[in-house]
C-alpha cells in the first residue's frame, strides 16, 4: 500500500516542511493538509498541493530527514536512503 505523508511546517516562515507521520489514507491527507507527499516507489515522492498553492520550501525525506532531491515537476526522491 501507498503510504501519504501530511507535510507539517518546521520553521516560523513555512520554508521547510517535515512529514511527521503517514497516513495509508489518501482522503485523509487530501481533505486535511494543505501538502502532502505520495511514496509512489521506495524514497521517491510526488508532491501533492491545494489548487492556488505553490511549492517554494524545501520538503524533507520521511526517514533520514535530509532534503529530498527535487527531480522534475512535482517529483522529489532522496539520495541518502536510496
Ligand atoms: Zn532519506
Amino acid at each position: 500500500m501507498k503510504r501519504y505523508y501530511p507535510l507539517i511546517n518546521i520553521n516560523g516562515e513555512g520554508t521547510d516542511k517535515f512529514p511527521i507521520f503517514f497516513t495509508l489514507s489518501e482522503k485523509t491527507a487530501r481533505s486535511n493538509h494543505m501538502y502532502y507527499l505520495e511514496e509512489y516507489a521506495p524514497s521517491c515522492f510526488i508532491v501533492h498541493y491545494r489548487i492556488g498553492t505553490t511549492v517554494d520550501f524545501t520538503i524533507r525525506c520521511p526517514k533520514c530527514g535530509k532534503k529530498l532531491n527535487h527531480q522534475y515537476s512535482d517529483y522529489y526522491t532522496c539520495l541518502s536512503c536510496k
